[in-house]
Formats: structure tokens, sequence, C-alpha cells
């Protein structure tokens, strides 16, 4: 993340599709988001796993790269992962229909929340614009300003469901050290039985 939004904080959706198409962006998904992308798709379980990709962690990750993961990876027979949107020819994500998002209303919160990206440490400036995206994004800068306060409790949902992802990941996790852990599918699948019994449906 970089560059205050100190001053101004003007913002409107170009449709640009820079964000959805740079392949330097990447966008992983907690199980809340799974669970929104999957009711909004309302297709079956198969097409949700061909719209999603496993970003691979590798074992010997340093501890402090690790710190780092806004995301904890996820210990499973296939390896140690972090589930995200598949991108076309690395490239496009596979929901991007010019000149907008095919699951708009159900799409991740990182997507809902771009150019702006949240910080934990609240002493600071808890939002910044996104890494790259003032350099990228045409509709910073444009329309109105934002509302701070929305931004504030946006981001308090933002951090809350990073850590209720992020506990979920750490029982799974002790559980698959025990030796029997679940393989990539079946943690997603577990993700929206999870999400379901929990009532996180309509957590928009
Ligand atoms: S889910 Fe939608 S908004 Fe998010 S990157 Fe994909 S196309 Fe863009």
């Amino acid at each position: 993340m970089s560059n205050n939004t100190d001053q101004k904080l003007c913002f409107q959706c170009q449709q640009s599709g820079h964000c959805c198409c740079d392949p330097k962006i990447i966008v992983t998904t907690t199980f809340v988001d799974i669970f929104h992308i999957y009711l909004g798709l309302e297709q079956d379980f198969e097409y949700l796993l061909k719209k999603l990709t496993f970003y691979r962690v590798e074992d010997n990750l340093s501890s402090e790269l690790r710190k780092k993961l806004v995301l904890s990876s996820i210990k499973t027979s296939d390896g140690e992962i972090i589930p995200g949107l598949r991108k076309i020819n690395g490239q496009n994500c596979t929901f991007y229909m010019k000149p907008n998002c095919s699951i708009y209303n159900s799409r991740p919160r990182a997507c809902r929340n771009y150019p702006i990206a949240f910080l934990e440490d609240q002493t600071e400036n808890p939002f910044f614009w996104a890494k790259d995206s003032v350099n990228t994004c045409p509709g910073i800068g444009k329309g109105s300003s934002l509302v701070i306060q929305t931004i504030i409790e946006e981001r308090k949902k933002t951090l809350n469901e990073i850590k209720a992802h992020n506990e979920l990941v750490y029982e799974l996790n002790t559980e698959a050290s025990k030796g029997n852990p679940l393989s990539a599918r079946e943690v997603i699948w577990m993700f929206i039985v999870y999400a379901e019994k929990y009532s996180f449906a309509n957590t928009l």
C-alpha cells in the first residue's frame, strides 16, 4: 500500500476495467467472499470451483513474509494455499465482462473497497489508496468527496471479515496439523457450509 489519502478523497468509478484486468492485481477471497459469489452465481459448486484459483504458499516462506499475508494460508492435502479469483491468461479476472463486473452485486469485498485499502493500525491513517492505484485508476480524483464515516464503517466490516476468516483458517490448520488435512476443494465447500450455518448471507 502507498500514497496516503491525506487531503482529497474523491473517487468515482470510470468503468475503465484497469483494476479487473491488471496482471499485477490478484484478488484473494475470504470464506464470506466465496459464499457471496456462490449465492450470486446461482450455479452449482463445480462451476464455482472453475472460477477460483489456489495461490500456493511455499512451505519455507519466512515468518516475516508470512506475517504480511492479509489472509492466512490454509494447509490442505493439495499444499498450502490461499484461494482467490481465477485470471484468464494471467490478466483479466474471470468475472470481468467489458465494461464491468459480471458479479457486481456479489463481488468480493476487496473489489468493493478498491481503490481504497485498509490498515489494521488505528493509530496511523487507517486507509490508503491501494498500491499503484493513483497511477492506474482513472476514478481517483473524480466525482465528489467520499464520506469518511462510510469508509470507516467499511473498514470495520473488512477487518472483521478478515479476522473471522483467519480464525476459521486457524482452526482448519490446527486440524490439518493432526495429520488429516482437507483437500482445497473440501475447504471451499466447508467455507460455504460454515458461512451458511453462521448466517453470513446478508453481510454485504
Ligand atoms: S470480481 Fe468483478 S470487480 Fe472484482 S476483479 Fe473480478 S471483475 Fe473486477
